[in-house]
């Protein structure tokens, strides 16, 4: 019997054009069950077009994505049913209450009956959104919409979290209820991609980071990983990033 379980994510060269200009090229990506991975990068880096990629959204133009073991190309229903997907401006249908988003969310996944209403609850309590279980989402707030959508996403017990931006427009209070559910989620196993622009998020979760720039992946690795990158014995996050970014930007084209 193997002692090295699957990999939970493994990208090898993904490369994804948009006529003349490539959003992704070559990237590779390994990660173990549990870990927790930040995507950084300026605008147009290339970070949400990764992302789609591994969802089963987009089609890369070369490359592979496998997650636990199915190719997102050959088996995207297999990869779907294990991964949860919350983009950066998440579609909720405003007329249905939390519970009835998630008893929706629930059909799709065919999450049983009393499974769903179980896990339903504990998400809802969990983002403070119980008391407000029976109301129509149109009344919410932002931060009170990406919460039940990040509810919808977890309800099928994802084993793969992809989160794009999940902390944009929400509160302090709210930020850090979120991150508490993210970290007990990789306790329990699950594996998160997040990308973000908040440089602190990305220092304080996530044990290992990427730093993408116009498409490619400049450095990654542990913050002490990136300092020796960039030659810094010492440096938050955000030095190192905006100097290994500026290095990179020094006599190549946009
Ligand atoms: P941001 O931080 O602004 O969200 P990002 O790193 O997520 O940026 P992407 O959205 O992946 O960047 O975009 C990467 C590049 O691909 C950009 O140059 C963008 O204009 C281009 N791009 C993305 N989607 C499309 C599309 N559907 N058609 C054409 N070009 C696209």
């Amino acid at each position: 019997m193997s002692t090295h379980p699957l990999p939970a994510l493994e990208i090898k060269s993904l490369t994804k054009r948009f006529g003349a200009k490539t959003a992704v090229s070559d990237f590779n990506l390994t990660l173990a069950p549990g870990s927790f991975y930040g995507l950084l990068g300026a605008n147009g880096a290339g970070k949400t077009t990764t992302m789609r990629m591994i969802a089963g959204l987009l089609q890369a133009d070369e490359g592979s994505i496998c997650v636990f073991g199915h190719d997102v190309g050959k088996d995207p229903r297999a990869v779907k049913s294990i991964t949860a997907w919350l983009p950066d401006e998440p579609l909720l249908y405003d007329k249905l209450t939390p519970l009835e988003y998630l008893e929706f969310i629930a059909g799709l996944w065919s999450v049983e009956g009393s499974v769903a209403e179980k896990r339903a609850e504990e998400l809802l309590r969990w983002m403070d959104l119980w008391e407000e279980r029976d109301k129509r989402c149109e009344t919410f707030s932002r931060g009170m919409k990406q919460k039940t959508a990040l509810a919808g996403a977890l309800l099928h017990d994802p084993k793969l979290l992809l989160l794009d931006e999940p902390f944009s427009g929400l509160d302090a209070a709210v930020a850090r209820q979120v991150k508490e559910l993210l970290v007990e989620k990789t306790k329990e196993g699950a594996t998160i991609v997040l990308t973000t622009h908040v440089m602190e998020i990305a220092e304080r979760l996530a044990e290992r980071v990427g730093i993408f720039h116009r498409g490619r992946l400049l450095a990654d690795g542990s913050l002490a990983d990136l300092r020796a990158q960039a030659g810094q014995a010492e440096g938050s996050l955000e030095d190192i990033f905006i100097q290994l970014v500026d290095d990179a930007s020094v006599g190549s084209p946009a």
